[in-house]
């Protein structure tokens, strides 16, 4: 009698059939956070699984990837694969990958194992979970690449431990913390929809390309493993989108508030990678600008469109995005520039070919307003008088990067927002990230703020040395400019270069 079942059949079996009525509880005391965020489930059975991948295939899968992915890590630390990077100053992009983006996959892992257990549908727990695992699987992938990177290069060695320090990268922390605390919905769509759906493409193209064209196979190679995985995460993003829209009229709106706020919330923070595409790739791949036409304008708006007979439009302060594409990258740079000797990465003036390269990518600006400070901070830096800013920034209540972006119309002015809550009053960057805070005042008056804890002596001291302490930033070595670096050091030895007379060493701050 045994006939073979199909696809689908199986599908079926090992998914939506596991699921039961409950009989003697409640179905809102199994899954308690389904109404809280006002999102409206009719029928748990329209979800549509794109993928209809059981357990099984999925595990085998994934190890065959694992197999692939181990073999080639291996290759490259035995043939010393670092030495065949451009330079070493690329190594400082991976840097800030470990630190700022490789702890967000564990936090993804922890997310959607939360939503998971949250969500009263099969199809989406069943998605939920391989995503989950499939963020770990990253996670662990990145962390084993990059080790090898720790033995050679300084600045690696505590990720973890800075993560949750560290002022910079309070702001992809904060991205995530966000999100986890948020409702299940909520999270989803930020997760799924705004941040790997609508932006993940100029998060992982950037940095696989610019790791192809560094000569860093390691980081493709994970980069690879990983994309396979980004496929599936990308169409259960579009797919929580139509799914809440199509459910009720009622998610619409609430549905529409998010968008706002995680394409802003992606945009404050994608600022990182634009900065690592136009000043830290020694061999570039694109500019921001560009990837930020392709990836969003034209891709992103196409999408919107396509959503608009949901009543759903572009998300807001989408044109100060199109303004800003032309400022970000440049603004961030200058201020990890000023601030390099409290971060665990180093920082360097672009060479006249890499200004040259930026004056033809950014005609409109580069020329008129950043060229010339980079000019500037360069002779000034020959004088020896290389310039570390001793204060320290205020910062966007919602972001948390230090208030440098401008306003819009207006690329000479420092854009300033404020809002008054509970007595107290909060700062931003931003008429975006002012929103952001106006909406949910009660969540963002908590934020963790790098700037306030070390004012009020909950970072290791009151010193600069002291707080790099606490950060585990060995100091004189992970931080200060690329020119004094061991880094620089041993990488000229190690390619028998000889060694250029470096700046004047600079006094820390
Ligand atoms: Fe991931
Ligand atoms: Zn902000």
């Amino acid at each position: 009698m045994s006939r073979k079942l199909n696809l689908r059949e199986r599908y079926q079996r090992m998914t939506r059939d596991l699921a039961w009525e409950p009989s003697y509880q409640s179905k809102s005391d199994i899954y308690p956070q389904m109404e809280f965020e006002g999102i409206k489930i009719e029928d748990w059975d329209k979800w549509e699984d794109p993928f209809r991948l059981t357990m099984d295939a999925y595990w085998k899968y994934q190890a065959e990837k694992e197999r692939k992915l181990y073999s080639i890590i291996d290759a490259f630390a035995q043939n010393n694969g670092h030495l065949n990077v451009t330079d070493a100053r690329y190594v400082n992009a991976l840097k800030l990958f470990l630190t700022g983006v490789s702890p967000l996959e564990y936090a993804a892992h922890r997310g959607f194992a939360m939503v998971g257990r949250q969500f009263a549908g099969v199809g989406t727990q069943v998605a939920c979970q391989m995503q989950s695992i499939d963020e770990l699987r990253h996670v662990q992938t990145q962390v084993h690449t990059i080790s090898h990177y720790n033995k050679y290069f300084n600045g690696f060695h505590d990720f973890r431990h800075m993560h949750d320090r560290v002022w910079y990268l309070s702001v992809p922390k904060s991205f995530f913390d966000d999100a986890m605390s948020a409702g299940p919905f909520e999270f989803i769509t930020a997760i799924s929809f705004s941040f790997e759906y609508v932006l993940t493409n100029l998060l992982f193209m950037p940095f696989m390309s610019g790791a192809a064209f560094n000569g860093d196979m390691a980081t493709v190679t994970f980069g690879f493993s990983a994309q396979s995985d980004e496929s599936r995460h990308m169409t259960l993003g579009l797919e929580v989108i139509k799914f809440m829209a199509e459910q009720h009229p009622d998610n619409i709106p609430i549905i529409q508030k998010w968008i706002d706020k995680w394409f802003w919330r992606g945009y404050r923070l994608l600022t990182l990678v634009g900065m690592m595409m136009d000043y830290m790739l020694p061999k570039k791949v694109m500019s921001w600008r560009e990837a930020w036409e392709i990836y969003f304008e034209q891709n992103g708006g196409a999408l919107f469109e396509d959503l608009a007979r949901y009543g759903l439009r572009m998300p807001k302060y989408w044109e100060q995005t199109i303004e800003g594409k032309d400022h970000i990258t440049h603004q961030a740079w200058g201020i990890f520039y000023n601030y390099t000797h409290a971060a665990a990465f180093h920082t360097w003036i672009p060479d006249d070919e890499e200004l040259d390269w930026l004056s033809a990518k950014y005609p409109d600006t580069f020329d008129q307003y950043y060229r010339p400070r980079f000019e500037y901070w360069r002779e000034q830096a020959e004088a020896g008088n290389r310039f570390y800013n001793p204060t320290l920034p205020m910062l966007c209540q919602t972001c948390q990067i230090p208030m440098g972006f401008t306003e819009p119309g207006n690329p000479t002015t420092i854009g300033f927002r404020a809002s008054d809550f509970d007595g107290n009053r909060y700062h931003f960057c931003s008429d975006g990230c002012k929103d952001i805070f106006d909406n949910e005042p009660q969540k963002f008056c908590q934020s963790w703020m790098p700037v306030h804890q070390i004012y009020q002596g909950n970072c290791g001291g009151a010193t600069v040395p002291d707080v790099l302490n606490w950060y585990h930033l060995n100091f004189g070595v992970d931080n200060f400019d690329y020119a004094q670096s061991p880094d620089r050091q041993h990488w000229q030895q190690w390619k028998g270069e000889p060694a250029e007379e470096s700046d004047a060493p600079d006094e820390a701050a």
